[in-house]
């Protein structure tokens, strides 16, 4: 099998784990889970996210997503991670859970 190396359409560094902006989303849903927000903070944060998923997708790209194998992805979970982090910051009250989303995602998570 050939491995074609792929670039983020927006930073334009390889991308060495391709998650689609679903599969993405879908981690940050369950991330947030755990820290206790409002209703209306998560309202906010999952409209916000769900334009994440339509600008992302409307680039076309040729990678394969590594957890679910379908869509395609065109952006480094780096940059995933700043764009989802802009969402959370327009909609979180909470510094603290900011803090730990910018740990969690430049870090652990993606190690599956
Ligand atoms: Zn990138
Ligand atoms: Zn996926």
């Amino acid at each position: 099998m050939v491995k074609v190396t792929s670039l983020c359409t927006s930073c334009l560094q390889i991308m060495t784990n391709p998650i689609c902006p679903s599969c993405f989303v879908k981690h940050v849903s369950y991330w947030l889970r755990d820290k206790k927000l409002s209703g209306n903070e998560a309202r906010d944060i999952l409209i916000g996210l769900a334009k994440v998923i339509k600008d992302a997708e409307e680039s076309p790209s040729d990678t394969s997503c590594i957890v679910c194998g379908e869509r395609k992805v065109n952006l480094c979970t780096h940059c995933f991670t700043s764009k989802a982090g802009r969402v959370l910051k327009n909609s979180l009250k909470n510094e603290k859970t900011l803090k730990e989303f910018a740990e969690d995602f430049n870090t652990i998570i993606w190690r599956i």
